[in-house]
């Protein structure tokens, strides 16, 4: 019977992060993705010369995956845009008041607004992220922001930063510190779109040893035990759709919540089963253009102020084709309110005819999707705990992805967990003489 040190499942970011960091400290790693390609949602689909992510995708510098890949050696090529652009209100564009000329000359705030928009944009720049705001972002808005007006900007850019669509809920440290980020180290826009990030972790990873196979799902993990003379080992079967068995010390789960009770043997009783009642996905509706050029060229970058959309053109800082066309984007935020495909189509498309009039006659590809989950968990008020990096009732089964972050958002909590998980799995296996340190080194 073949044993591995660690079988990860899911080959999106999350379990190419863990694949990664368990190889590099020496452990016998296996990945597996049922998926026909890996990725997860960070693939990028090439459609008529055009490189178009699932959504607008960008990577936050000062976030903990852009450390993490560079801490691997697979930091991505591409560009942070300038931080200009428009805001959308009443179907007429303004421009954003991100600069001290645009702010001045902004028709969207009175005088009152301009310096407390200032003055808050200074303090979330500096902002102190070891004493990050406690309770809902609503509840930090309220107290601390005066006018209405500037409170729905800073909402937008949260939403921007976060994708989440619900202050009332959305704890406030976690998005005000993501917000820092963008303020500090900017987005950065990926040459080739995220499936490249995914194939630079994925050939290191292989060429220290991994192993990894697509469309092999996973249909069962279930704990074994052995006794021993003075112990009882234990270690995992895992099952695959297609019937063939392995068996693992460790396993990480670098799937969603949802998935994860359902491949584990026995999960209700464990805190899988209330890591994905507390779960609230994130999801939103994406129109994914690519477009020969923009009829609009001034219009680059929107953010909806009284709707919640988002509009990029995400060629004007990566390379994005290979014939001189644009991957453009554009998106609702559902926030709590019931995804409809046909309006939420209808109201991208709505929204496309005032930001670029004319943009069908531009077309090269066009991607739709209605309903796609952006994270499947995220800091909020109504979670009782932060997930993972440990499943507390079963040894050695370990939890990753973008619903496991502790503080961590979208993809920084996607690797962060996926580097815990590591760091606990090596923390607690039972290391050869000399071997602990070279791992805590090594990670
Ligand atoms: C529209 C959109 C825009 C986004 N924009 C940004 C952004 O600008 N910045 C940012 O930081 N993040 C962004 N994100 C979020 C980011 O894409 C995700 O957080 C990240 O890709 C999630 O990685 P993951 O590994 O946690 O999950 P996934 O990518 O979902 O990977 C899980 C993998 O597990 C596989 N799997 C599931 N079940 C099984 C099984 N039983 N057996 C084997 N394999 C299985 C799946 O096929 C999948 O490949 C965006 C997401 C979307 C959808």
């Amino acid at each position: 019977m073949e044993m591995w040190d660690v079988a990860v499942i899911g080959g999106g970011m999350s379990g190419w992060v863990a694949a990664a960091y368990a190889v590099k400290a020496g452990q016998r790693v296996m990945l597996t993705e049922k998926a026909r390609m890996f990725g997860g949602r960070a693939l990028t689909v090439h459609k008529n010369g055009v490189f178009l992510s699932l959504g607008a995708h960008a990577i936050y510098r000062d976030g903990e995956c852009f450390h993490i890949l560079n801490e691997l050696g697979a930091t991505p090529d591409g560009n942070v845009p300038a931080m200009a652009g428009h805001m959308l209100r009443e179907r007429q564009l303004h421009d954003l008041p991100g600069s001290p000329i645009s702010l001045m000359t902004s028709r969207l705030l009175s005088v009152r607004g301009k310096v407390e928009l200032a003055r808050i944009l200074m303090s979330l720049k500096k902002l102190d992220k070891r004493n990050l705001p406690q309770g809902s972002l609503k509840d930090w808005a309220e107290r601390s922001i005066r006018e209405p007006e500037v409170r729905h900007m800073i909402y937008a850019l949260c939403r921007t930063a976060t994708f989440a669509h619900r202050p009332e809920i959305q704890s406030a440290g976690p998005a005000l510190r993501q917000v820092n980020h963008v303020l500090n180290g900017g987005a950065l826009y990926v040459n080739g779109g995220w499936s490249s990030i995914i194939e630079r972790l994925r050939q290191t990873a292989m060429k220290a040893g991994v192993r990894a196979e697509t469309g092999k799902a996973v249909v069962s993990i279930t704990r074994q035990t052995s006794a021993q003379p003075n112990s009882v080992e234990s270690f995992y079967e895992i099952r695959f759709a297609d019937g063939e068995v392995r068996y693992a010390n460790a396993v990480i789960l670098a799937v969603p919540p949802t998935e994860c009770y359902k491949i584990v043997s026995g999960s209700e009783k464990t805190a899988l089963e209330r890591w994905c009642r507390q779960a609230r996905p994130v999801t939103t509706a994406c129109l994914d253009l690519g477009m020969r050029r923009l009829p609009n060229p001034k219009v680059q970058f929107v953010m909806g102020l009284d709707s919640p959309f988002l509009f990029s053109n995400q060629s004007r800082a990566a390379k994005l084709s290979d014939n001189g066309g644009l991957a453009v984007h554009i998106l609702k935020y559902h926030g709590s309110s019931q995804p409809d495909a046909e309006q939420d189509k209808a109201d991208l498309e709505r929204t496309m005819d005032i930001l670029q009039p004319g943009w069908r006659k531009e077309l090269q590809a066009t991607q739709y999707l209605p309903h796609i989950t952006v994270v499947h968990d995220y800091a909020h008020t109504e979670r009782m705990e932060a997930p993972g990096p440990a499943v507390p009732e079963l040894p050695n089964l370990y939890i990753a992805g973008d619903w496991a972050g502790h503080g961590e958002l979208l993809v920084d909590a996607a690797a962060a967990s996926a580097k815990r998980a590591v760091v606990e799995l090596l923390n607690r296996s039972i290391p050869k003489q000399g071997e602990y340190h070279e791992y805590r080194r090594t990670i």
